[in-house]
């Protein structure tokens, strides 16, 4: 009796998982999901079709029901799809010299205007970091004329290179250092055209894949409405070529650079320097698709815990050195992918959850997190409503653990809860150790973030049983330098999926408590996502 009453304690203080979540059943998905016959999974390719299929079946057949229009496992995705068809010479004069800029070597070059683009000797402008954010005192742009000329960027914020932390929060990335809050930057500006100067560090992935992604098409959810203009040309301009073109413009790059982390910093021309430059590009429909499923809670169905994967990984592309041309996403992101299904399984094998819980597999994360975008834009349930989003987007597979890395975390109390779950798992909650990659903005979780919904973002640690944070981290080094969106993100039969495992089982335990309780996750004081979640605070005050 007595140690009946104590293990009911127990349970009742530290509830058990009600699910073990499984790595090798994980592993049996990934292997499948990352094979040659699903073309690397890109959305509108070949693999599309076979992928999403593979997901429907998957969910049907571990007892969820379809969360999509009409009974349908999937959700349409309208996306307009912009592939360059010429590109031209790209040359510089500057001084008495005209440089020419090798697209893919030096340049890479896209358009959202259909037809030709032609910039003739248009002057090119140093706007530095191109920060405007005039709550911190940073007017970026204040007193300079772009229009018609080439806004050249650097890549990442102010305090990415600075000594001691400024305004934007130390080596941690802003928002506004992102890629393409330079382009709408620039185009806000009234640009022409910008060019984001590529430094590995800064951009936090290396030459060699922003040229790997030159050729690809482009895409972007097709507006519903009136949109504004498309932007002419948006492009990475490699250091070197960039070094080269401030030397002979009379400049020093590297002294500008520091400058620039002032916030009294203002737009230079650089020298007399005037870029020429042609490309022609074409737009397509094309419908792509998340896949939606669904628990529905026992007695407040209406209310919502979402966990979401990317399905998409990069297709099939430019052949590498051996001729392969299949980017099968084993890592990024069939794991996730993989994580998804299985903790959809211990959703619907365990005791039915009071909430309902949607499972959403996103297409398209890696053109910009459409399907994600495309969902909160057009919830199938009310965002207002869903308790918490949960992302599964692991970068690599480590084996077992001793840590788990937070992504932006100080955002919102659903960490607390993480620490705590991660802690009955024997498992420490670490910061991430690439803030400056911003990756809490590079993944799907973050389309909920900017609508308000709390959203938490947590992956595998570096800290491993076997050989600690230096195994961890040289394992992640490695992937980062060779696999990452290659090729080489193949499926090794070797692999030990208890790192997986363990970050599902987490993942399921923090959204088994949520799907059960009464209360709603917020965002922390000062987070800018809390505006926006506070406004519908009355629709759950009511509930
Ligand atoms: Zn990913």
């Amino acid at each position: 009796m007595m140690l009946r009453a104590a293990v009911a304690a127990l349970l009742l203080h530290a509830p058990l998982a009600a699910e073990t979540i499984d790595a090798a059943t994980i592993k049996e998905h990934v292997r499948i999901l990352s094979s040659d016959d699903f073309a690397g999974r890109g959305p509108a390719q070949a693999g599309e079709a076979k992928t999403i299929d593979y997901l429907a079946r998957a969910f049907a057949g571990v007892g969820l029901v379809p969360a999509g229009p009409n009974g349908s496992w999937f959700q349409d995705v309208d996306l307009t799809r912009y592939d360059r068809t010429k590109v031209g010479s790209f040359t510089v004069d500057v001084g008495d010299v005209t440089l020419t800029l090798r697209v893919g070597p030096d340049v890479t070059a896209s358009s959202r205007v259909v037809g030709t683009t032609r910039l003739r000797n248009a002057p090119l402008v140093f706007v530095g970091y191109g920060i405007d954010a005039p709550a911190l005192g940073w007017r970026g742009f204040d007193g300079a004329d772009l229009r018609g000329k080439v806004a050249v960027f650097l890549a990442n914020d102010p305090d990415f290179e600075a000594p001691v932390p400024g305004d934007f929060g130390g080596r941690t990335l802003v928002f506004a250092g992102r890629f393409g809050a330079k382009v709408a930057a620039a185009q806000k500006a009234g640009a022409a055209a910008v060019l984001v100067v590529h430094e590995d560090a800064a951009a936090s992935y290396p030459w060699s894949q922003v040229q790997n992604g030159d050729r690809a098409p482009g895409f972007a959810l097709t507006p519903t409405g009136p949109a504004p203009a498309p932007f002419g040309l948006s492009g990475w301009l490699r250091r070197g070529a960039a070094v080269e073109l401030f030397r002979r413009a009379g400049l020093d790059f590297e002294a500008l650079k520091v400058r620039a982390r002032d916030r009294g910093f203002r737009p230079v021309p650089i020298g007399d320097a005037r870029l020429s430059a042609e490309l022609a590009t074409t737009a397509s429909r094309v419908v792509s698709r998340n896949v939606v499923a669904r628990v529905v809670g026992a007695t407040r169905p209406q209310e919502t815990i979402v966990y979401g994967a990317h399905w998409d990984a990069y297709g099939v592309g430019e052949p590498d050195a051996r001729g392969d041309r299949i980017r099968n996403g084993a890592v990024d992101n069939a794991v996730g992918t993989a994580t998804l299904i299985e903790v959809a399984r211990a959703f619907a094998r365990g005791p039915r959850p009071d909430r309902s819980v949607l499972f959403i597999a996103y297409t398209a994360e890696e053109k910009g997190l459409l399907g994600a975008e495309h969902y909160a834009a057009n919830p199938l349930f009310p965002l207002e409503t869903t308790a918490a989003v949960f992302n599964l987007d692991p970068h690599v597979v480590l084996g077992r653990a001793r840590s788990v890395d937070l992504i932006g975390g100080g955002r919102t109390n659903l960490e607390s809860d993480l620490v705590r779950v991660a802690l009955r798992h024997g498992l420490r909650v670490d910061p991430e150790p690439y803030p400056e990659a911003g990756w809490y903005f590079r993944s799907d979780h973050f389309a909920f973030a900017k609508k308000g919904v709390p959203s938490l973002y947590f992956r595998e640690g570096r800290d491993l049983v076997n050989g600690g944070t230096a195994a961890g981290t040289a394992k992640t080094v490695a992937y980062n330098e060779r696999c990452y969106h290659q090729t080489c993100d193949e499926f090794d039969p070797g692999w030990d999926m208890a790192g997986a495992a363990q970050e599902g089982q987490i993942a399921y335990d923090l959204g088994l408590e949520l799907a059960n309780a009464t209360r709603w996750p917020t965002w922390n004081d000062g987070v800018e996502y809390k505006v926006v979640r506070d406004a519908s605070a009355a629709i759950r005050r009511g509930r």
